[in-house]
């Protein structure tokens, strides 16, 4: 008869199936030689104990292995120890293959049900979990971005923030707040920082004290779309303040103008274009302020820092008295954000990837349905296939010692001792690549 555990370093002795669950009584088939902490005393019996340890479901079951331990105790050292079991995980009441089975399924399967099956509550399942990611962390270490992306992803409820890579498209890292005190840390230890030239963001304070705190060599660009969206968001206050005064039938026409007055100058065209006419005509401030929006986002026309500073500034000259407080939002934004807004100039920073990152956030957020954020966040970052489409081969030359001469992370190389500088190719990962991350979220890979 075939063994029931078949496990090489334990021998099945009974099995007792009681309903919901086996009951596996089994004993060690290896034993010590000589004492493995000294290396040299020999070792007598000492006893023994008994223990149980988990194992990986058997025909839809959990699995309980119990077995009577052999103590033993050294004559050198007089250290007590259990004879060796091969097959049992060194940190957990638990077979190795159990672990290795909790690692794998914690990525689609919830803790909770995780436990279930397997019979082990919930808080082994999570400590499972995070040694993995901790092992993860220390093996595979994305490359630190020349141009750093900041952006908000809500998961599970909260604000995340995102940090990616803008040249490359891909994330290479989550953290669990946007909160000052949580980023700080994370940005003083983050490793090869100086890596970082360019920051793009959103105009939030907290991200831009850091930024100045931790990465004094950085500069910091706004997302234009960002600060372009507050002259948008001007223009339909005052829509919408106009429409609450007006009677009723009115008002419900005014109420289905928002694009059309959001579109730009140069995109109203035939019945459009007449009727935003007629609404100017009738609500000249309407006309005015679209017209304030229009100059507003034309600032981007400009191909120079210094010529985009100059509309700008006849731009704000150029705001009407009675117009500036529906605007005061986007000027105090302007004034205060002044550097960063044309700092774009310099960099243009593309939003290439923004559109996935929406949808990756939205998507995010809806999930959820018993993951931790942790698992969320890993089943992101460490998706196989995302981080091979965002990893490139790259060439350096390494010496005959086998020391890496080129840029970034210096690495000893062990190498066949040589004369000459030799190539070698290696691959460089910067993180899942954003564009499949948002392919297998369409696939179902994160349901
Ligand atoms: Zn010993």
């Amino acid at each position: 008869m075939t063994d029931f555990l078949q496990l090489p370093s334990l021998k099945t002795l009974e099995v007792v199936s009681d309903g919901d669950r086996y009951a596996v009584k089994a004993e060690g088939v290896s034993t010590w030689i000589v004492c493995p902490l000294c290396k040299r005393g020999r070792l007598y019996g000492h006893g023994s104990q008994e223990q149980s340890f988990q194992d990986t479901p058997s025909h839809g079951k959990p699995v309980e292995v119990f077995i009577q331990r052999r103590r033993y105790r050294c004559q050198g050292c007089g250290k007590t120890l259990f004879e060796p079991v091969a097959d049992f995980d060194g940190k957990r009441q638990a077979t190795a293959r159990l672990v290795a089975h909790i690692r794998k399924e914690s990525f689609t399967k919830t803790f909770a049900a995780l436990a279930r099956e397997v019979a082990l509550d919930e808080k082994t399942i999570r400590h499972i979990f995070d040694d993995f990611v901790e092992e993860f962390e220390a093996k595979v270490r994305f490359r630190t971005p020349r141009i750093l992306g900041i952006d908000e992803l809500k998961i599970i409820g909260d604000y995340r923030a995102m940090l990616t890579n803008v040249e490359r498209k891909t994330v290479f890292d989550i953290r669990p707040s946007r909160k000052k005190e949580d980023l700080l840390p994370y940005f003083r230890t983050l490793r090869n920082k100086d890596t970082i030239e360019w920051v793009a963001m959103d105009m939030y304070a907290v991200y831009k004290q850091i930024v100045k705190g931790t990465l004094p060599d950085a500069r910091i660009v706004v997302d234009r779309f960002h600060i372009q969206r507050m002259a948008n968001d001007a223009l339909e206050k005052l829509r919408k303040g106009i429409r609450k005064d007006l009677p009723a039938r009115q008002r419900l026409k005014l109420k289905d103008e928002r694009f059309l007055l959001l579109k730009r100058q140069h995109d109203l065209k035939g019945k459009d274009m007449e009727r935003a006419l007629e609404w100017f005509r009738q609500f000249p401030q309407l006309g005015e302020a679209h017209a304030l929006k229009e100059g507003f986002l034309s600032i981007w026309d400009h191909k120079t820092r210094t010529d985009a500073e100059a509309a700008c500034t006849k731009w704000l000259a150029n705001i009407p008295a009675e117009l500036s407080p529906t605007f005061k939002d986007l000027t105090t934004a302007v004034h205060n954000w002044h550097e960063e807004i044309f700092a774009y100039f310099e960099q243009p920073i593309t939003n290439a990837y923004t559109e996935s990152v929406n949808r990756l956030a939205k998507d995010m957020n809806r999930m959820g349905r018993g993951y931790s954020f942790e698992v969320i966040r890993a089943r992101m970052l460490y998706n196989a296939k995302a981080r091979k489409d965002g990893s490139v081969i790259e060439t350096v030359e390494v010496d005959d010692d086998g020391l890496v001469t080129t840029n970034f992370e210096f690495q000893r190389m062990t190498m066949a001792s040589m004369n000459q500088k030799k190539r070698v190719k290696r691959v460089v990962e910067y993180g899942p690549y954003i564009p499949t991350l948002v392919q297998l979220l369409e696939e179902g890979y994160f349901d």
